[in-house]
């Protein structure tokens, strides 16, 4: 099943069964305390907090994602997607536990050719907040789930909470048992690669009070209202429908993939380090689309600073993987073929979207040429030392002169059999930091005249390198 008929199917069920259908809002957040939306409820959380009434009592989406803190799961692991599209259900105030948990279960199971995913039950496993014996008990007795199949997990895992004063409630997750393959048995509890979550019903039942931390915090009592928000993630579905390995292989993501191994001329599925570089291509590529085609730019800042960030890290594994000419015009190109047919808009933006990129791209290029030539100098004079090590001020200047990050230092070095002198660099950058400081403290007091710059440019982060004849940065 694709990824469109994965979604016409999502939305018809709610649409049936009542739900309000509405359009997936822009990645850019209007919330103020979010960067970019990632989950399907943000849209809704003024109703969520009451502080303006629903547009209908139960509504459907499927909404556009980024989760940037996932970033460094990308590739290695099979479900984490930096961009990702979630299909929810909403109640407020409306239908609760057990109306939620019995469409779950009834869209999950009922086979495809009446209208559901057909999944087969003994493949679900469930998981229930430790103290929610409600959910539980829906699960076993009105559902049918065996009781081996539900698990309790803690706070960490399955409990939900947003702001202080605020809603808050025990989840119940659903998750695909994918087999030996994937390693040991036992349930989500112990094994979240092989019991694939797929499904997170949260039950918004209780007001939050103060607490330390996510863990502890205290229940005020009863919400007048009870909600339900719940999110399935739809390449995880994809994933498991379309018979694949991973989110990176599943219909939207893998012409990507087979596009990537294209141009850098290697191969998918046989070496672990190229696999995971061509999954991070294909992941970055996506998101990078799907942020510029809701009007994000590159910069230093904020939203612009994370596409920055993610295009770089295409950039330089596609560079890993062999690559040196420009490749973002082709790779986007295909993205969004591989995204137009859901997202229209992609299309008839399109070359506005490949403006952006390959200018991105050619500054990062440029960036990357400079600092490998100094790289490739201070590597020189190492080896005629005899080290082989390349010094931490060089390490240094590369990063804060030219904009080359550590970890491409730390790769190139290794490359040609040379550690880098990271302690070093470490203190070289806490340093500055103290020196920045020490100068925004002497500013406060009046003792400084420099100091205002210094603050702008921490904000604003490091300005790009423009271009070599433009420094005037010693020893090069
Ligand atoms: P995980 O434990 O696997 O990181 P999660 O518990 O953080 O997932 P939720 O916040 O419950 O995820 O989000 C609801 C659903 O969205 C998940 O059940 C999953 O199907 C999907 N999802 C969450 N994060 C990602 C991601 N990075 N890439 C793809 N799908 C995701
Ligand atoms: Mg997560
Ligand atoms: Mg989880
Ligand atoms: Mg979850």
């Amino acid at each position: 099943m694709d990824s469109a008929e994965i979604r016409r199917r999502w939305i018809d069920f709610f649409v049936k069964r009542g739900h309000a259908e509405i359009p997936s809002a822009s990645l850019i957040a209007s919330d103020p305390t979010l960067l970019l939306v990632n989950a399907g409820m943000v849209p809704f959380k003024p109703y969520f907090l009451a502080e303006e009434p629903p547009p209908a009592p139960r509504a459907t989406s499927v909404q556009k994602c980024v989760r940037t803190p996932d970033i460094e799961e990308v590739g290695k692991t099979t479900r984490h997607g930096t961009f990702f599209q979630m299909c929810g259900n909403f109640s407020f105030g409306d239908y609760f536990k057990e109306g939620a948990i019995t469409y779950a279960w009834e869209l999950l199971t009922t086979p495809v050719a009446e209208g559901g995913y057909g999944l087969p039950p003994e493949k679900l496993w469930i998981t229930v907040y430790q103290d929610d014996d409600e959910a539980e008990a829906i699960w076993r007795d009105k559902i049918g789930v065996p009781a081996e199949r539900i698990q309790r997990l803690g706070k960490k895992d399955n409990f939900w909470s947003m702001g202080v004063p605020g809603p808050c409630g025990p989840c119940s997750e659903i998750n695909y048992d994918r087999g030996p393959a994937y390693g040991e048995e036992g349930g989500p509890a112990v094994n979240g690669e092989r019991y694939l979550e797929i499904w997170n019903l949260v039950f918004m039942q209780y007001e939050r009070g103060e607490g330390t931390s996510k863990e502890d915090f205290e229940i005020l009592g009863d919400l007048p209202s009870k909600n339900i928000d719940t999110g399935l993630g739809l390449e995880r579905l994809a994933t498991v429908l379309q018979g694949v390995d991973n989110l990176y292989e599943i219909d939207t993501s893998r012409m990507i993939l087979d596009k990537a191994a294209e141009l850098t001329g290697t191969v998918y599925g046989k070496d672990h380090r190229t696999d995971v570089s061509l999954r991070v291509v294909t992941d970055h590529v996506r998101t990078s689309l799907m942020l510029i085609g809701d009007g994000v730019t590159p910069g230093n800042e904020g939203r612009g600073y994370v596409l920055r960030r993610i295009m770089r890290r295409a950039i330089r594994n596609m560079r890993l993987l062999g690559s040196t000419v420009p490749t973002m015009e082709t790779l986007i190109n295909t993205a969004i073929e591989a995204m137009g047919p859901q997202y229209p808009e992609l299309v008839t933006d399109a070359k506005r979207i490949l403006a952006v990129a390959t200018g991105e791209e050619a500054a990062f290029l440029q960036t990357l040429r400079t600092g490998t030539g100094i790289l490739d100098n201070a590597i020189e004079s190492a080896k005629s030392k005899g080290s082989t090590t390349v010094g931490a001020a060089e390490a240094f200047q590369l990063h804060d002169t030219f904009g080359f990050p550590i970890d491409l230092t730390l790769e190139m070095a290794a490359e040609q059999g040379l550690s880098v002198d990271e302690e070093g660099f470490r203190r070289l950058m806490s340093q500055q930091r103290a020196n920045a400081k020490a100068d925004a403290k002497a500013k406060k007091t009046g003792h400084a005249d420099v100091s205002a710059y210094r603050e702008l440019l921490d904000a604003a982060g490091r300005p790009e390198f423009t271009g070599y004849r433009e420094t005037t940065s010693e020893g090069v």
